[in-house]
């Protein structure tokens, strides 16, 4: 059974035309047609922990896994209802010591700042039955540091989220998608059982838990695209 395992960043209206990665922000018109068809599919949306029975091969079923990197507030204000909605759950991988700030770790891109979830938001999305997971303290590129700094990363930003959303945070998300082979191993050994990357595909059943592929929804992922992604080998096929 393939199980798609989709990537969203930002739902919100989108920036100025030409302004960078504005590709990444899916309009809240969009996105609620994305979820309305998964659902009129038969397909039911679920966070990683609500997936993680599926990964193993304990259960099957027409399952999607619905993933929001970096803790837009935007994710609370657009996605959220949405989800709620149709009975779907969601991942959504915080920066842990950027809670209530912006996306400042993009600046030296031009791209727009956003602010990012506050400790109530995170609370709200918790309290909707939602899930978090862990995207670094920093965002951090962890190739590019020394291996003590990128177990720090990877172990301190875990405890961080549990402490501020008191619950388990049980899942772990690549910044830039970058991570070498001991990164996996850092992120198991800090006890997450499963780690996402950005790599294009759908996964199955017994799949690496740690170096999980997904697909991309981006601003330009017209429904059409959308379906092929999730319902078809579009994505396999670009691995
Ligand atoms: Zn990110």
């Amino acid at each position: 059974m393939n199980i798609p395992i989709l990537m969203y960043h930002q739902i919100d209206e989108p920036p100025a035309r030409g302004a960078p990665l504005r590709g990444l922000v899916v309009s809240p018109r969009s996105f609620s047609r994305q979820m309305m068809l998964l659902k009129l599919m038969g397909y039911k949306g679920l966070s990683m922990t609500a997936l993680e029975p599926y990964l193993t091969g304990e259960k099957s079923g027409k399952v999607v896994g619905l993933t929001f990197d970096d803790g837009y507030q935007n994710n609370v204000h657009h996605a959220l209802p949405v989800l709620s909605q149709h009975g779907f759950t969601a991942t959504c991988y915080g920066v842990s010591s950027m809670i209530g700030g912006t996306n400042s770790w993009d600046r030296h891109l031009g791209i727009a700042e956003k602010p990012l979830m506050t400790v109530d938001d995170w609370r709200t999305w918790r309290d909707a039955g939602m899930d978090i997971g862990s995207h670094t303290r920093t965002h951090a590129a962890l190739t590019k540091l020394p291996p003590d700094e990128a177990r720090e990363q990877i172990a301190s930003s875990k405890h961080e989220l549990e402490q501020i959303v008191g619950c388990e945070v049980r899942h772990f998300c690549y910044p830039y998608g970058w991570f070498a082979p001991e990164h996996r191993h850092m992120v198991q050994e800090a006890g997450y059982v499963t780690a996402t990357t950005t790599q294009r595909g759908r996964v199955h059943a017994g799949d690496d838990r740690y170096t999980l592929r997904r697909i991309m929804v981006a601003r330009a992922t017209h429904l059409g695209l959308f379906a092929a992604k999730v319902m078809t080998c579009y994505e396999d096929r670009r691995a």
